[in-house]
């Protein structure tokens, strides 16, 4: 047996975040287009030479993208918005979907598939398809031109583009069809230009598909393929492939790619149904998602077993290592020896690759490994929490009409009340503030003093907007997760790891490698500090289970329920120790609650026990009159609106502008009786929302939610504005909620 190797998606921020530093010295203004072009440049030919270095025998191309590659997609495809044309500019025009301007709105970012990535929703008005530009020869031959060697450029493939986008009417085969000949065009320019294969990714192919959909992908690819003799795969991942028989044997396409690891079902299969004889299996052997150094002797055993269905096998990650930091090298000094030695990062996926095609073509040995850690941070009493959680008792009582109309009666708030997502703006000086703390270059008392005004000039600012329930601002967080992480136990924080979220936006996803608690509260000093400013209420904002472990890399040997609830039962401390202290309006934050969904929706189910579970542990003892907030963002929650609803709490806000209100339409299938805040505003554009088309979007939820259910918020946090804006918009939004009470009253 002789196999090859090949690896793709590496992440394309750069090992120092060079590309999040570029892009944004390019927004504002202080470096020029071909600075930022030649950063980007530098970039892929760096990452071909890392894979190319551990001999890696496909190197990938067109992986890399300055903002999104859906987006680059949509911009190769001229899916162009119509209102973005007017920009002459091609790069200025690229940024302005992506982030919107002072006039344009940006288009829709989502979750894709169900990562922490976000990708900018294609808009397709009608068919305009045709190729404006093709990028991917073009960095086929930027690193041709640089390294002397021949890439495989990967492209996402034509189902899975027009699934992610946004369709103006019913015509998504149709569209398909169309896109696939622009596909053609591409890959035969690809063929003319020396161009060997090409990867093209389908991960919605391991999604439900019916039988049309069958159908359509099949005509697809028999259009894409008519002509071209260049060597085509299809990668799927995230999950196994759906309908394996029926698209492994009919598809015009030399080889098929599998994640091995999160979609294990795919070996199965695999083995059952057997492999067609003229193609070749990519297996996807090493993860792509999670952070644990591969287990040689099992991947070993499994290429065994593959082996008997086909000896055409070329091994790769199992996903695109965009989800990974780029080298866990990075970390040496900052982890645990312990935890350190049991990661793998992007670069090390490759090493791993590497590795095992040595043991399998030249019989190397099988390094020996000490692959369990985790059973010595277990916590037998954490075991037993969960062990007494009785699921059939997670029920708050008494029933929401009764517990709202004691909090309204306590709270004093008027129709319509207005209140923000909780964090404020993350000026340069608070971020040098905390990590000046964190590198001990000030005291804790300066750093706390620091904190205290920040809440002090907050809680100030959203007084004199008229807020009516006001929040701290959120300064002492670096990221939504990572705060938490850092003080629970069981969870290892990096320090140089980040992992891309959107566009220039990247973080530090925690590592969870042993049984969860609180080390000490979390959020109480700074909630009652900004409490004992104002009269106002002031809510406090935690991040909630399922959102933690969802942006964590979690451990392996035990399963995402008890994950989550263990998390579950850290917050609950928390939670009851801030009802004790005096404060009235909780928020559990859960904006990665329909990300965690599984793709198939035999799994479905499952899910939602468990996520629903997690919330209801931490509320199910709350008294009445504690008001618990959520807030979800950034996915379409259409479809699950009856679990959101599940879930119980007391007040939503859900993002609503970027999708231009989309939400809405689910309350017409769905009664929705538990009050809600409409975002109505994008926070992720620095634009200045008017009155008008905030007024548009609370008008339109109006027709389908109770008045006295209404609240008024921005769809997100704002942390990633500036104070400027964010005081702008602010005093619009308040404007909207008084203009609306003052018409309730004239009723
Ligand atoms: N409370 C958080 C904030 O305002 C919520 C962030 C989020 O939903 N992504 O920043
Ligand atoms: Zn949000």
């Amino acid at each position: 047996m002789f196999i090859k190797t090949l690896v793709f998606g590496y992440p394309r921020i750069g090992p120092q975040r060079e590309l999040k530093k570029a892009l944004e010295a390019y927004w504002n203004g202080k470096s020029s287009k071909d600075e930022l072009l030649k950063t980007a440049q530098t970039i892929i030919v760096n990452n071909a030479k890392t894979i190319h270095g551990y001999e890696i025998d496909s190197v990938p191309s067109n992986d890399f993208s300055l903002y999104d590659f859906i987006l680059d997609h949509s911009v190769m495809f001229n899916v162009i918005p119509e209102r973005f044309k007017t920009i002459p500019d091609a790069l200025d025009r690229y940024f302005a979907i992506a982030r919107g301007t002072e006039r344009l709105a940006a288009s829709e970012m989502t979750k894709w598939f169900n990562t922490n990535y976000h990708y900018i929703v294609p808009e397709i008005e009608k068919d305009t398809f045709c190729l404006l530009e093709n990028k991917p020869l073009k960095e086929f031959q930027l690193i041709k031109e640089n390294l002397g060697i021949n890439t495989k450029p990967v492209l996402v493939g034509p189902y899975t583009y027009i699934r992610c986008a946004k369709l103006w009417g019913d015509k998504a085969f149709e569209l398909l069809i169309k896109l696939s000949q622009v596909y053609r065009q591409l890959l035969q320019e690809l063929e003319k230009k020396g161009v060997e294969e090409v990867q093209i990714d389908e991960p919605a192919f391991v999604t439900d598909l019916t039988e049309d959909d069958l159908k359509a992908i099949k005509k697809c690819y028999d259009s894409i393929r008519s002509g071209v003799k260049l060597r085509t795969y299809i990668q799927t991942y995230y999950d196994s492939l759906s309908e394996y028989e029926k698209l492994v044997f009919s598809l015009p396409i030399n080889g098929f790619g599998f994640d091995l690891v999160d979609g294990a079902d795919n070996i199965e299969k695999i083995l059952k149904f057997g492999y067609p004889k003229d193609k070749i299996l990519i297996a996807g052997v090493v993860s792509g998602r999670d952070p644990w150094r591969v287990n040689f002797r099992e991947v070993v055993d499994l290429i065994e077993r593959l082996s008997k269905v086909t000896d055409n096998l070329i091994l790769s990650n199992s996903c695109p290592l965009l989800h990974l930091p780029i080298t866990v090298e990075a970390e040496k000094e900052h982890l645990p020896k312990e935890i350190y030695d049991m990661l793998s990062f992007a670069k090390e996926r490759i090493a791993e690759l590497s590795i095992l095609k040595t043991i399998i073509n030249e019989g190397m040995e099988v390094p020996k490994q000490n692959l369990s850690i985790h059973e010595k941070f277990n916590n037998p009493k954490i075991r037993q929490k969960i062990n007494k959680i009785d699921e059939s008792k997670l029920q708050r009582q008494p029933e929401f009409q009764f517990r709202y109309k004691k909090q309204l009666e306590i709270l004093q708030l008027p129709l319509f009340p207005t209140t923000t997502i909780g964090s404020f703006p993350q000026t340069k000086e608070i971020r040098k503030l905390r990590a000046d703390y964190k590198a001990g270059r000030i005291t804790k008392e300066e750093y706390l003093n620091s904190i205290d005004k920040e809440i002090e000039k907050t809680i100030k600012i959203q007084e004199e907007i008229g807020l009516d329930v006001l929040v701290h601002g959120e300064f002492e967080r670096t990221d939504m997760v990572e705060f938490f992480a850092e003080n629970l136990n069981g969870f290892a924080i990096t320090k140089n790891s980040w992992v891309q979220s959107y566009g220039s936006r990247c973080v530090r996803p925690p590592i969870i490698y042993g049984d969860i608690s609180r080390k000490k509260p979390l959020i109480q000093r700074e909630t009652l500090y900004a409490q004992s400013l104002t009269e106002k209420p002031v809510k406090a904002i935690f991040t909630g289970p399922v959102t933690i472990l969802q942006w964590s890399y979690p451990r392996k040997d035990i399963v995402k329920k008890e994950l989550s609830y263990q998390i579950a039962l850290a917050l609950k401390e928390e939670f009851e120790e801030l009802e004790k202290l005096g404060i009235k309006i909780i928020q559990i934050d859960e904006p990665a609650f329909r990300e965690g969904l599984p793709l198939k929706k035999a799994k479905h189910s499952l899910y939602f026990e468990w996520a629903i579970n997690s919330f209801r542990i931490i509320t199910k003892d709350a008294k009445p009159e504690t008001q618990v907030h959520t807030h979800m963002c950034y996915s379409d929650f259409n479809e699950i609106i009856d679990k959101i609803y599940a879930l119980d709490a007391d007040v939503i806000s859900i993002e609503a502008s970027r999708s231009k209100g989309e939400i809405i339409s689910a309350f017409e299938k769905f009664k929705y009786d538990h009050a809600i805040g409409i975002g109505v505003y994008d926070i992720h554009s620095p634009r200045i929302p008017s009155i008008e088309e905030m007024m548009d979007i609370v008008k339109r939820s109006l027709r389908l939610i109770d008045n006295s259910l209404f609240w008024i918020n921005p769809d997100c946090g704002l942390k990633t504005r500036a104070w400027q804006e964010t005081i702008a918009s602010l005093k619009n939004m308040v404007k909207v909620a008084e203009i609306l009470r003052k018409e309730a009253k004239n009723v």
